[in-house]
């Protein structure tokens, strides 16, 4: 399956960083058939912009959460529709981070994505483990719970989510998973996503967590990696560039 390289700004950038990285972008992927896909995830105060960048590139756009709620009283909140309205591809839900700092549980995270589904925007759903869960092995349990949450609510739009397994303590620490631990967990969730939809082979499961220029290659030759979900390498052109290089292997 055509894999893809989704990137994850976080709470990073400016209207004029933004444009010089975009343009460093489009302007490295010139003359070159990306054979992977590729996504940006913005925060979503610049997504107006993203849409004015990357109409008709290789890129598409997409934002770090969705509001669980469809529309009205919920002051802050971001509604699936208006995504849509800045045609989003793509929203990521369940980032650990807002597991964490935002106590969002799995029955939110689940609405979420069943909300974006709805509004015809794909959810990236993050699941993994803490660093204490996997020294418990506790690791898939976890991401079996978390995943399942999302299954249950979106039912039959199962092969149209796409997951990322983010192990916590990977996150913006430079550890990454070895290609086998990650590999590990990817088998697991294959498995889980092939219990539930009669199309397993639409749903790509991303990697995430200190995927880099230099070790995304390793990664992304395993055989149930379908993708990276990258935080800190996607603000830069050139390291983000060469793991989508790297995806063409
Ligand atoms: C992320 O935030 O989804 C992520 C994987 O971050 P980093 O690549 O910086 O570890």
């Amino acid at each position: 399956m055509t894999k893809l390289i989704a990137g994850n700004w976080k709470m990073n950038g400016s209207l004029a960083a933004n444009q010089a990285l975009v343009q460093a972008m489009l302007e490295g992927l010139q003359g070159i058939e990306p054979k992977a896909e590729m996504a940006l995830c913005a925060p979503s105060l610049y997504l107006a912009q993203m849409q004015s960048l990357l109409t008709g590139s290789a890129i598409a756009w997409g934002a770090q959460d969705v509001s669980a709620q469809e529309q009205g009283a919920f002051t802050g909140e971001i509604s699936a529709a208006m995504l849509k309205d800045f045609a989003c591809r793509y929203a990521i839900v369940g980032h650990s981070e807002r597991r964490q700092y935002h106590a969002e549980s799995d029955a939110a995270v689940a609405s979420k994505a069943q909300r974006a589904l709805a509004a015809g925007v794909t959810p990236i759903v993050c699941v993994g483990e803490t660093l204490a869960e996997r020294d418990a092995n506790q690791t898939e349990a976890v991401v079996k719970r978390q995943l399942a949450a999302v299954i249950h609510a979106v039912a039959h739009c199962t092969s149209e989510i796409v997951v990322a397994y983010e192990p916590v303590w990977a996150i913006g620490t430079g550890k990454t998973a070895t290609p086998e631990m990650a590999q590990a967990v990817h088998a697991v969730l294959r498995k889980q996503i092939s219990a539930a939809t009669q199309h397993p082979e639409r749903v790509k499961i991303l990697y995430g967590g200190s995927m880099n220029a230099a070790n995304a290659a390793s990664l992304l030759a395993q055989p149930d990696i379908d993708g990276g979900l990258i935080g800190g390498a996607s603000l830069k052109a050139a390291d983000f560039l060469q793991i989508v290089a790297a995806a063409q292997l």
